[in-house]
């Protein structure tokens, strides 16, 4: 099954709802993704306006 990443946030989700935004827009068509663990101290996460930790599709359509 293909993962699918929310559009909102990005984030990879898994379920019906994103964990983060709670929003359920998703799209199954994504590249690349980052795992932060730090959104603290990660200037990936700074960018991508992340503060929750886990895993992030760097593009999503
Ligand atoms: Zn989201």
């Amino acid at each position: 099954m293909a993962e699918k990443a929310c559009k909102n946030c990005h984030r990879i989700v898994e379920g019906d709802v994103c964990a983060v935004c709670n929003e359920s827009s998703f799209s199954d068509e994504w590249r690349g993704h980052v795992i932060i663990i730090d959104p603290e101290n990660s200037k990936i996460a700074e960018r991508m306006n992340v503060d929750t930790p886990g895993r992030y599709a760097l593009r999503v359509r």
